[in-house]
């Protein structure tokens, strides 16, 4: 089959690969569309996550290992003892592997798991390929609402659904996001679908500030507004009670999201920071405001986000901007995200029986 695999710093080839071959309480499916993530993008740019003459602890599998993580498929075969799966299911898949026995498996935190893995960076195949065989248990069948293209953009939307969850966001909230790439839109859509109805959106992009307008955010360009004191005055003088940092663009994003809070209100974390963020520490003394993080996702966020889309509170179609072959996953895909791309595109999904 024809699969995406990453050998070294700018280095993945698309090339032919054996088909993986299912063995007890696994499952066989068949890609139908893939999204391609910043994460791709990142290890792409900077290398593998696991170096490819090591091998994951969960995955035991050297690589060079299949990119692309956000993926639906159509169940082809099932291993021995799998149950409540049918061979023509629509299913899509949580990439995330866990031990279940450190000690953040055992306080029920998964996600931070101390031998936490991906399938589709650290071994296990991958989405950017014709099939995939995964353990049943991060295989989950899709209601009768979904279509292929829905079931590819669950991962990317439990990324920022987990957030969202951990800040308490509610009917009455006032929130702010920083970044309108993938993320941010996708707090954007989460938080409408929790209620919350006064969300600010700094963006300087012009095409990603103009779908956050129209997802129905209060937009602002950080470029020519100042944004804490924006949110401030949005909210009667108050700041918002929850803001998100999903930019991570430089030092000014975060503080900025720090002082657009109210006091006891929460900033999160959902971006991966290149380097040190200067904070003053008083603000958590004297307005006992909170800052945490969001890595990852849960079994109960994916099945959160699968109920929310089905019953019709979240809707992420309009995030897909293009929709491409697996044969051109480098040229339209990851190397047009590093380039021009970056200002028009949001979520690319990617076919393998789609081609040029
Ligand atoms: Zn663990």
């Amino acid at each position: 089959m024809l699969a995406l695999r990453l050998y070294g710093v700018k280095d993945a080839r698309l090339e032919q690969v054996d088909e993986p071959v299912v063995s007890p309480g696994t499952v066989k499916r068949r890609i139908e569309w893939a999204g391609v993530c910043g994460s791709d993008l990142h290890f792409y740019a900077g290398g593998p996550s696991v170096p490819a003459d090591q091998e994951h602890p969960l995955f035991h599998e050297q690589g060079p290992h299949i990119m692309g993580h956000e993926f639906s498929g159509i169940v082809t075969e099932l291993g021995d003892g799998v149950t409540g799966l049918s061979i023509g299911d629509l299913v899509a898949v949580r990439p995330n592997v866990w031990d279940g026995t450190c000690e953040a498996c055992l306080r029920g935190e998964p996600n931070l798991c101390d031998n936490r893995g991906n399938i589709g960076y650290d071994g296990g195949g991958g989405g950017f390929s014709e099939f995939v065989v995964a353990p049943q248990e991060n295989v989950y069948k899709l209601p009768a609402s979904f279509d292929a293209k829905l079931g590819a953009l669950v991962e990317s939307l439990t990324v920022a659904w987990r957030p969202v969850r951990k800040s308490g966001a509610k009917k009455g909230t006032t929130a702010l996001v920083i970044g309108a790439g993938p993320i941010g839109l996708g707090l954007l859509l989460c938080l409408k679908a929790v209620g919350v109805e006064q969300i600010i959106v700094s963006e300087p992009g012009a095409s990603r500030a103009a779908l956050a307008k129209q997802l129905g955010a209060d937009v602002i360009n950080p470029m020519t507004t100042d944004v804490a004191k924006y949110a401030i005055e949005a909210t009667s003088g108050k700041g918002v009670d929850v803001a998100f940092d999903a930019s991570g663009f430089d030092e000014n994003t975060l503080p900025s999201a720090f002082g657009a809070i109210r006091v006891a209100g929460t900033v999160v974390v959902v971006a991966r920071f290149h380097g040190i963020v200067p904070m003053d520490p008083k603000d958590f003394l004297f307005g006992e405001k909170t800052i945490t993080g969001s890595y990852s996702y849960t079994d109960q966020d994916f099945r959160e986000v699968i109920e929310a889309i089905d019953s019709g509170r979240l809707d992420p179609m309009p995030l897909v901007s293009s929709t491409i072959g697996l044969d051109e996953v480098m040229t339209r895909g990851i190397e047009h995200l590093l380039g021009d791309g970056r200002a028009t595109e949001v979520k690319i999904l990617v076919s393998p029986s789609l081609h040029a």
